[in-house]
């Protein structure tokens, strides 16, 4: 009698896999290449290899084998070397594959507890820093708070710095400081920086449309008599603006540049235009594994950054509750309470509807947009209205 065979199932290490309901995606971290499949037997298998018990490989009998759908999808596996099927008679024993399945419900306590548990850990989470001042700041206790941070910190000034008197003794204290310092202001509020403060600074200048010519020209004039890097910032909130934007780059010539969506309450067409997410926008963003885990453990946008308000007010995101105050509490105080209690480090994509979608791990984090816009998936995937 013939010997019919059956096959051991395994799926690479370095294929990130989800399923979700009865849709499954499979994703190649090495190419960016995907598989995905609806069909009730390939979701079976593949529940199969995630078994704790079957250390990342399952049985295929050969009915399993020879059905159609299983057999197609095995040969697009192999084909983008994702997975593999061996003869079971071939191998002495069961293989075993490691997966790279990250049980994110388990671990993020534990990932709280261990990384964020030393105030000296907590520290080295920091690395960006927002100051917004004006002439309310106390430009002196706010250089006492910054002297009890990590040297190696991302500095945005953000304000009018023509409305900050003595903003100079804060850029003398920063330009100690080898890192970037960024001053992020509006072009109607540019002002020349003294050569000596011209240390790893450089401008993020905000321009919103349509533009005070007087002011512009004023802005363009400053900005070319000094020699610091600037980025444009354009604020568009309609397709308008995006043309009005760009003839401005081009008239002036602007390499370094991005248009910033501004969600006004009334132009949410616009926003399911140009900033909704297709599934190709989804699927054509590089992911490596650690991005993958990255994603499910912190949020990308606002981890390991704080703003300071003039008064002295903390906040790892505006939109957030307050953490502390620089006048009552240290650092450490703050960063704790963020980690403990706060909503912003920690906000992954982990609510509905996004919790129920194949894609939730490669969307980007949840932004300031859906907080925004009030809604918590910005895609034209899952839509809810
Ligand atoms: S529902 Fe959420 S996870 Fe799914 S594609 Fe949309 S935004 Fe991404």
């Amino acid at each position: 009698m013939k010997n019919i065979p059956d096959y051991w199932f395994t799926i690479e290490p370095y294929v990130f896999m989800d399923i979700k309901n009865k849709h499954a995606l499979l994703y190649n971290t090495l190419d960016g290449a995907t598989i995905e499949s609806t069909h009730d037997d390939i979701i079976g298998i593949l529940r199969e290899t995630l078994q704790e018990e079957n250390c990342g490989v399952a049985l295929l009998t050969n009915e399993q084998y020879q059905q159609r759908e299983v057999n197609r999808f095995i040969c697009e596996l192999r084909e983008k070397f994702m997975g593999d099927v061996i003869e079971v008679s071939l191998s002495n024993a069961k293989p075993v594959q490691i997966l790279p399945f990250y049980n994110y419900s388990k671990e993020q306590e534990l990932y709280k507890k261990n990384n964020f548990s030393s105030y000296k850990n907590i520290l080295e989470k920091l690395f960006e820093i927002s100051l917004h001042i004006d002439a309310t700041t106390n430009i002196t206790e706010l250089i006492h708070f910054l002297a009890t941070l990590p040297k190696n910190l991302t500095f945005n000034i953000v304000g009018n710095l023509e409305k900050v008197p003595n903003y100079g003794e804060l850029f003398s204290y920063l330009d100690h400081c080898s890192s970037p310092k960024n001053l992020l202001c509006s072009y109607k509020n540019v002002i020349a920086l003294q050569p000596i403060f011209e240390n790893n600074f450089s401008y993020q200048i905000s321009v919103s449309i349509p533009i005070d010519v007087e002011r512009w020209n004023h802005a363009m004039e400053t900005l070319l008599s000094q020699t610091l890097p600037v980025e444009f910032v354009f604020e568009v909130s309609s397709e308008d603006d995006i043309q009005q934007s760009e003839r401005l780059i081009e008239q002036y010539q602007i390499d370094k540049y991005k248009l910033k969506p501004i969600y006004t309450g009334n132009n949410i067409r616009f926003f399911k235009e140009e900033v909704f997410l297709s599934k190709e926008d989804i699927l054509s963003t590089p992911m490596t594994m650690k991005d993958f885990f990255a994603r499910q453990a912190v949020n990308l946008y606002d981890f390991g950054k704080i703003t300071i308000l003039p008064n002295g007010d903390v906040y790892a995101n505006l939109n957030h509750p307050l953490l502390g105050n620089i006048y009552t509490n240290n650092i450490h105080e703050i960063l704790h309470k963020e980690v403990e209690e706060g909503k912003s480090w920690l906000r992954v994509r982990d609510q509905a509807p996004c919790s129920d979608c194949v894609y939730q791990w490669i969307c980007p984090s949840p932004s300031n947009y859906e907080i925004a816009i009030g809604r918590s998936n910005l895609c034209h995937i899952k839509m809810t209205e």
